[in-house]
């Protein structure tokens, strides 16, 4: 297959690239760089040996979708790009509107236009809101408490909407947990620009120096040691869910709705161990109060993806830990400008 991946130099995009080459497919890279660098299109070709097909466009860009559809005939489309920091999208609802929002409108209608209609959308569990009937099934109800998260929910049901407008539409949105970790080379990884928002860029940049100390936001959750439970997922595990999907659309053709997330739950405190001892450093940290919007605990069931795609998870806490010290300790600024 040939698949067209939006926000394709991104975190998770670039990631997916790999796994769908490993998977012997063909994939042409687009996007705008707002929040990756070209770095990434030359470390992609140092891990697989394959010249990225890339368009550096925007995604909101009718012109530009129609000429890479009209350049390349594909299978599918996966969806990542768009803006994806809850505090910035408080701050400037509009960008994440236009760009979370009407950038997939866009691609959607360009994809239509140029009759491609099978598409994975690149969600969150962040739609699930502050639930607490863990694990999180995808049935459960959806709340939304921030710009971002709207956009997420906005665009499955746009995505709904559309299948049920035209049956021809192949849709599956993946719901992501908590990405993290890199590839194994230590070539690509998450390099966030400016302060990291997320626990484990953060928690990297203070293991290697960028940072004097991780805050840890609230010792006081009714978890069993305090600190905040998340369902951390290998990047690679992530992406070998993204090519089952695609993988996943042409032979089953339908709208779904499917998390990607291990199933198990880790505390802050628990990753800050995990690093010191993978990392053999030492963290230094400091609780501070409780960040608005977080919940205590948040995890997946992770059965529908098994059932549906045959995915699932295979990496270990450790293993994530080590790939991403991999990565921070040969790249302690990130990529390159
Ligand atoms: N967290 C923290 N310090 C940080 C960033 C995050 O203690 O600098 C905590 C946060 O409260 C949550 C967990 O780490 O319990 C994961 O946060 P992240 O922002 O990575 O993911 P999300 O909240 O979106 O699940």
């Amino acid at each position: 297959m040939r698949i067209l991946l939006t926000g394709g130099t991104g975190y998770i995009g670039s990631h997916t690239a790999i796994a769908l080459i490993d998977a012997g497919h063909e994939v042409t890279l687009f996007d705008n760089f707002s929040n990756s660098k070209p770095a990434v299109l030359d470390r992609l070709r140092e891990i697989t040996g394959v010249t990225m097909d890339f368009y550096e466009a925007d995604v909101t860009d009718a012109a530009a979708l129609d000429r890479v559809l009209n350049e390349r005939a594909f299978d599918g489309a996966i969806h990542f790009a768009a803006p994806k920091a809850v505090g910035e999208s408080i701050a400037r609802p509009l960008h994440y509107y236009k760009n979370g929002v009407a950038g997939t409108v866009a691609l959607l209608q360009a994809m239509e236009r140029h009759d491609v209609r099978n598409v994975v959308y690149s969600s969150s569990a962040t739609v699930y809101g502050m639930s607490d009937d863990l694990p999180l099934q995808e049935d459960a109800p959806t709340e939304v408490i921030n710009p971002y998260g709207r956009t997420k929910l906005m665009c499955e049901e746009i995505l709904a909407d559309l299948h049920q407008s035209d049956p021809r539409w192949n849709v599956i949105a993946l719901r992501y947990f908590n990405p993290v970790g890199a590839h194994p080379s230590g070539l690509i990884g998450e390099d966030p620009q400016g302060v990291p928002a997320n626990l484990m860029p953060f928690l990297a940049q203070v293991a290697v120096g960028r940072r004097p100390s991780l805050h840890i936001f609230g010792d006081d959750y009714p978890t069993p040691d305090g600190t905040g439970v998340r369902d951390y997922i290998h990047v690679l595990d992530l992406a070998e869910g993204h090519v089952a999907a695609v993988e996943h659309l042409q032979q089953s053709p339908g709208f779904d709705v499917i998390n990607l997330g291990t199933g198990n739950g880790v505390s802050v405190l628990e990753l800050v161990a995990a690093f010191e001892q993978v990392a053999g450093v030492p963290i230094p940290t400091e609780v501070v109060g409780r960040r608005p919007g977080d919940g205590p605990a948040s995890w997946a069931d992770a059965s529908k993806a098994a059932r549906i795609l045959g995915w699932t998870a295979t990496r270990d806490l450790d293993e994530m830990v080590a790939d991403v010290w991999r990565w921070q300790s040969h790249n302690p600024d990130g990529y390159p400008d």
